[in-house]
């Protein structure tokens, strides 16, 4: 389905009307938006029978718009208005709670132009003199500008990860050797640049750097090191070394600063001197590693550290002693346990979503989808239930991926579940998750999660804190007794997988583990290729120092139905 696609454009447009101060327009938009979204049948259906002006609020100029959308994929409209509307502006829209109508009145009013005139006029508060702003707004604009700043300038991972791996294989041939370090080697959840090193004849991989398809500008070519701008305004920076500095480079450029500092104080006292260069002997200045950043760490009497751990969160004290985990990997992944299929707010069906599990060779899924309380998300009551195990037992003849009949329940304001317990005792695995209610304080809406988890009817707490990277905050919450919850009623917490909410963060999932707590990384995913998404939820819980057996769906199928019939009998 296309549609949510085409009405997320349109609401877009609406917004940028909006804040330009346009009358009426905005609002045709939003409507058309919102009928669009409630259809049942898919929009290409209407454009094939040529009939999108049936559609209520869709007149000539709308209809243009989505021709051009689904023929192109584009829509120049959207992006003339981006051109013409001041960068700062759109910041201050995307302040939480801010929005389109309140931008616009701050800069009508109080002349504010970006994030930086929103902070000044907050602090004074000058903001909640205006009408429509209360006292509150004023703390909570200045929380959403340091979210939004966090990651300015920062991109999510699935912009960054495929992109370098792409240019890292259009540049391998031309190298002898060739990384990638920085945040995005530590897998950090948002990254600022592309950083990458490599040994070989320096001119030839420039050349083959500059001539990567998706260089937008070389932004400086140096002796050493080329930094070209990529497309979406991504930078990369590609710096050439001595191979048998190769390995000292790598661990200097992977970082992270913490972890550097730590490091090169741990050879000073250990009689070494460490810098981009090598490892050298304090005394007779001799260069005792180099070439690889395992007879580096190796050198100075400790194990080679994975970069996603390098934060000095007590990795080298670990790695002296010999106790670093043996981290979960990819590899170990036997399947996904949060998908939505076209029976909810998915685009592929069930039989595709299997293919695709198929394809990575995994044991089993669970079809996770919304239950009817989320009607935005076309939630499927017990009727539906019902009928959709139909499909899932005619799907099941055809598989060898075992498909967990499952449902992601919304948790409600009270904690109560959005489906009887009788239907949910029947399904094969149950996720719970929190979908509306937000604005609660963080003794409530805990008590809210605790209440639900003491049903017992809960598998796994999906998405914990419910943030978005850099469109949301975490809703207001009491982390600890959370997790002491789940410990107690064996409940597995989530990292979900999808780039915008690596939700458990790493330092959650950690403390989780740390807590006896189980996880499970869980795309999420909406279609068949947000499978691909695990990647990212393994990346979380590496640097969250986690080994298979915290994670739930490293377990074959056998240990996986043993861990949720020993939760329910439990
Ligand atoms: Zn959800």
């Amino acid at each position: 389905m296309i549609n949510k696609k085409v009405a997320d454009i349109l609401y877009e447009i609406a917004d940028l009307l909006e804040l330009q101060g346009v009358a009426f327009k905005p609002r045709a938009y939003t409507r058309a938006a919102r009928n669009i979204e409630s259809l049942k049948e898919d929009l290409a259906e209407y454009y094939d029978g040529d009939r999108l002006q049936d559609i209520e609020g869709v007149g000539k100029a709308i209809e243009d718009k989505i021709i051009e959308m689904i023929e192109t994929g584009k829509l120049e409209y959207l992006d003339k208005l981006y051109e013409e509307t001041p960068k700062g502006l759109i910041d201050v829209m995307r302040v939480p709670d801010i929005g389109p109508k309140k931008a616009r009145k701050l800069y009508d009013e109080l002349g504010v132009e970006d994030l930086e005139g929103l902070r000044e006029k907050a602090e004074k508060g000058e903001i909640s003199k205006l009408k429509g702003f209360g006292d509150r707004t004023e703390e909570k604009i200045l929380r959403g500008i340091g979210m939004l700043e966090a990651v300015s300038g920062r991109h999510l991972m699935h912009e960054m990860i495929p992109l370098a791996h792409e240019m890292i294989q259009y540049v391998r041939d031309h190298a002898d050797r060739i990384e990638t370090c920085g945040s995005l080697r530590r897998w950090q959840e948002t990254i600022g640049d592309i950083d990458i090193l490599a040994t070989g004849d320096t001119e030839v991989i420039m050349d083959a750097l500059v001539g990567f398809p998706h260089v937008e500008e070389v932004l400086a070519r140096g002796e050493t090191k080329t930094s070209v701008r990529l497309i979406g305004g991504i930078q990369a920076d590609i710096r050439v070394v001595d191979s048998e500095s190769f390995g000292a480079a790598l661990q200097y450029f992977t970082g992270s600063k913490e972890h550097n500092v730590r490091l090169r104080q741990h050879a000073i006292d250990s009689g070494y001197k460490l810098n981009e260069y090598g490892l050298f002997d304090k005394d007779s200045q001799e260069k005792v590693a180099g070439e690889t950043e395992e007879a580096i760490y190796e050198t100075m009497g400790m194990a080679w550290i994975p970069p996603e751990l390098r934060e000095d969160h007590g990795e080298i004290d670990a790695a002296l002693e010999g106790r670093l985990p043996d981290l979960v990997t990819t590899d170990d992944i036997k399947g996904d346990l949060q998908m939505h299929s076209d029976w909810s707010d998915g685009r592929n069906t069930m039989e595709e979503m299997v293919r695709e599990a198929e394809n990575r060779g995994y044991e089993y899924i669970a079809i996770t989808d919304h239950s009817q309380g989320l009607t935005i998300a076309n939630g499927l009551t017990a009727n539906d239930l019902e009928e959709r195990m139909e499909e899932i037992e005619h799907v099941r003849q055809n598989t060898d991926v075992r498909i967990l009949n499952g449902i992601e329940v919304d948790i409600k304001k009270d904690g109560s579940l959005d489906m009887d317990s009788h239907v949910l005792e029947e399904m094969d695995i149950v996720l719970g998750a929190v979908h509306s209610n937000f604005a609660m304080d963080a003794s409530t809406q805990t008590s809210r999660i605790k209440e639900a988890f003491s049903t017992g009817l809960i598998d796994i707490f999906a998405h914990p804190t419910g943030r978005k990277i850099g469109e949301r905050e975490p809703y207001a919450l009491n982390m600890n007794e959370i997790i002491s919850a789940a410990v107690d009623h064996g409940v597995a917490l989530e990292i979900n997988a999808s780039p915008v909410r690596l939700d458990l963060d790493s330092l959650d999932a950690r403390q989780a583990m740390e807590a006896g707590a189980k996880i499970s990384i869980g795309t999420d995913a909406h279609g068949i290729q947000h499978l691909d998404f695990m990647k990212y939820g393994v990346g979380v819980a590496r640097r969250a120092w986690l080994e298979c057996e915290d994670v739930i769906n490293t377990y074959h199928y056998e240990g996986l139905m043993k861990f949720l019939e020993g939760r329910k009998n439990g």
